[in-house]
């Protein structure tokens, strides 16, 4: 009833890494509703299933945590305490580990959901103050393989194009992504920018025909662990039919020889042999991205959580190098983040390995930088990366980490190996979680438990998959003693003694951080929040006085961030390192996202209508596979790896390759039973260089329960 409307805003979603704008009304009895923001650049009034389902998410208080928590010992259940009781108890314990153990001996443990302004004051307390880099976010096991790509071809993290780049390009190559699920309101421009030109020509790859598949003019339905072989195939026929952009590749460019050289090795028709698809499928794909004017390179997980990650994404950036298309219109390299802020995240440093502003923490220049800035003695902040989020799990089993603080996030479902992750949280000296949820398993191993404020019970900033910084509003209270993320930070700097976390508001740890990207790649010292709430949505870089706009398209002169200004073309292996299959697991399991859940279902899984998509976890599994198992459709199913068992239904699907199953990321209740938690099977292999795990491919066995 709009006269019962008490208040109208403007917010941003905060589920995926699309970042479509929202608008949010409050009646008087603080119910909240939300539409599709029209205004916005991004989504333009369209909104996907889990983002018009947002209000429930807000409504729905029931399962929230209200008040601080504590336990004195960890036979002791947790009893209701003060902020100032929990927050001078966990500041006297970390003065205690630091004091006997050192710095390294503690650690944070945060989110790529976290806003930007939450993420700059914990990477602010470890590193300048509490002089350690045991700061991790579970974007290392979603985007860190793509960071580590960019870094090594372009020469810094960064995401070359626009979303309206989408709607001018004529060839699209979506590898090992499904944003038809993924990133619903990106692929309806896709879609729609299909409709208005049928000559766009969509090239997909990934082992399971998914929705993306639907829109594609090409299928590469390859086996997994072989996109390099593919990547280098279709380069190969570029060269062979003289589709690359010579120009450009002797004049901007390093490697083209030995690339050359790579790409040669194996021919066509061994490749189609190695990645199961038909030679002519890769020739064809070739021919529609030679004949492009305008060709965008599109990815996400299937490349990144890989043992190879950073070579799968450095092989397909590759395409775009030596084609030429990359800071022009309609072309680019475009990595889809997966969570609402992991770009930001990585802006303010918030990784083990890095600093604000795309700084380098091997750098002694770059951390002094930081030093001075932070008004802290030179010489604080350590050259040595912290631990990353699998690491930490690592370092709480064998007793060299004692304490983690959890934000944000829900590991215990989310890890890899995680029976192993969590045998380390219950081996952890101290652990503090920091949530909105009363329902994450990792309460069950907590000492001290802090409340925190939730969407549009905070304002802040995000920066999605495009560059574009977003502002997030304040709509409604918190409820009990929730408070805002940033602000209970602040708070636990305070009690440590640290100077420089008395922010009078977001606005100004904002502010801080724009400073800090002055004369940065990446500067936004001329952004604020009143230009935010104004325009919505702007693409960093934003400089002051230059009467920015923002930058849509990165690189149009061909000058890329590398220390000569040339991209770096880099031959890599085709060879997968993942675990290999045996007789006695003889299957490949792949994991990943449905339509309708968001990560591991705090927030979704309370929300009927988004339920009843898909209701619970299951094993997809071609019928070739499941026959000769004497498994039926349906049927309840032990699924086996070396680490560990779930137990879930079969779903029969021809739409998966023979030897190929798939498992949902999100399930994994474990107050009740943790046996449909796809990560007690997944394995503890990392990239070497982005330390992203393995979560695509795992050998199991499959047999009827
Ligand atoms: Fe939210 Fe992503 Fe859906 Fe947009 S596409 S509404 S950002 S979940």
């Amino acid at each position: 009833n709009e006269t019962n409307i008490s208040s109208t805003n403007t917010t941003t979603c905060c589920y995926c890494g699309v970042g479509c704008g929202i608008v949010v009304n409050k009646d008087i009895h603080e119910r909240i509703t939300v539409e599709g923001d029209k205004n916005h650049p991004v989504n333009k009034g369209m909104l996907c299933s889990k983002g018009m389902n947002l209000h429930y998410t807000v409504n729905d208080k029931s399962d929230r945590l209200l008040y601080p928590e504590m336990r004195y010992n960890k036979n002791m259940p947790l009893q209701r305490v003060s902020w100032d009781t929990a927050l001078d108890r966990t500041a006297a314990v970390f003065k205690a580990l630091i004091k006997k153990h050192g710095p390294d001996s503690v650690a944070f443990y945060a989110s790529g959901q976290c806003l930007t302004e939450e993420y700059y004051v914990v990477n602010k307390l470890i590193k300048g103050f509490i002089g350690s880099n045991n700061i991790d976010t579970n974007s290392r096991l979603c985007m860190s393989s793509a960071v580590v790509g960019y870094k090594m071809s372009l020469g810094e993290d960064t995401v070359p194009i626009s979303y309206d780049d989408i709607e001018i390009a004529d060839c699209i190559f979506v590898a090992g992504a499904n944003p038809a699920w993924c990133h619903p309101i990106l692929w309806r421009r896709v879609e729609a920018a299909k409709q208005n030109n049928p000559d766009l020509k969509i090239i997909v790859s990934d082992p399971r025909k998914t929705q993306t598949c639907s829109l594609a003019d090409v299928h590469l339905q390859l086996n997994p662990g072989t996109d390099i072989t593919l990547h280098h195939a279709i380069g190969r026929c570029l060269i062979e039919d003289r589709n690359v952009d010579a120009d450009f590749i002797i004049n901007n460019t390093n490697g083209y020889e030995k690339y050359h050289e790579t790409v040669f090795e194996t021919s066509i028709a061994d490749a189609a042999a190695i990645c199961g698809i038909e030679e002519s499928d890769i020739r064809l794909a070739a021919s529609y991205i030679g004949n492009a004017k305008g060709f965008i390179t599109m990815w996400t997980m299937g490349l990144n959580q890989s043992v190879v990650g950073t070579n799968k994404n450095l092989s397909l950036i590759n395409l775009n190098l030596i084609t030429g298309h990359i800071g022009k219109p309609g072309s680019g390299p475009f990595s889809l983040t997966g969570q609402p802020n992991a770009m930001g995240g990585r802006e303010v440093g918030g990784l083990s390995n890095l600093l604000p502003a795309h700084r380098n923490l091997a750098n002694e220049n770059h951390r002094n930088e930081v030093e001075k800035f932070w008004q802290i003695p030179l010489g604080t902040i350590q050259a040595k990366p912290g631990l990353t989020a699998t690491e930490m799990f690592d370092e709480l089993n064998s007793g060299k980490l004692k304490a983690v603080w959890i934000l944000c996030t829900n590991p215990l479902i989310s890890l890899p190996d995680v029976r192993t992750a969590e045998a380390g949280l219950k081996n952890a000296r101290f652990v503090v979680v920091q949530d909105i949820s009363n329902k994450v398993e990792t309460l069950k191993y907590a000492d001290v438990v802090l409340p925190a404020a939730a969407w549009a019970e905070k304002e802040g900033t995000m920066t999605n998959a495009g560059r574009y910084i977003a502002y997030l509003s304040k709509i409604t209270e918190a409820p009990g003693e929730a408070l805002p993320d940033s602000e209970i930070i602040c708070r636990f700097a305070q009690k440590m003694g640290y100077h420089g976390f008395d922010f009078k508001n977001s606005a100004a740890i904002y502010d801080e951080h724009a400073a800090l990207t002055e004369g940065t790649n990446i500067d936004i010292s001329g952004l604020n929040y009143e230009i935010l709430k104004e325009k919505r949505a702007v693409q960093w870089p934003y400089p002051k006085n230059k009467n920015s706009a923002g930058t849509a398209r990165l690189f149009t002169d061909h000058q890329f961030y590398t220390p000569d200004k040339r991209a770096n073309i880099v031959a890599v292996s085709h060879i997968n390192q993942s675990e290999a299959l045996s007789p006695e697991y003889p299957l490949i399991l792949t994991t990943g996202r449905i339509r309708d859940q968001w990560h591991t279902r705090s927030k979704t899984g309370k929300v009927n209508k988004l339920n009843q998509h898909i209701s619970e976890s299951f094993l997809e599994i071609n019928p070739v596979d499941a026959e000769a198992r004497n498994i039926k459709d349906n049927d309840i199913i032990e699924v086996q790896s070396s680490r560990g068992n779930v137990r879930v239904k079969a779903k029969y699907s021809t739409d998966i390759k023979p030897g190929v199953v798939f498992m949902p990321m999100h399930w994994g209740l474990i107050l009740k039973s943790d046996l449909n938690r796809v990560n007690n099977l997944t394995n503890n292999l990392v990239d070497p260089l982005s330390k992203e795990p393995d979560f695509k491919f795992t050998a199991v066995e499959v047999k009827l329960y």
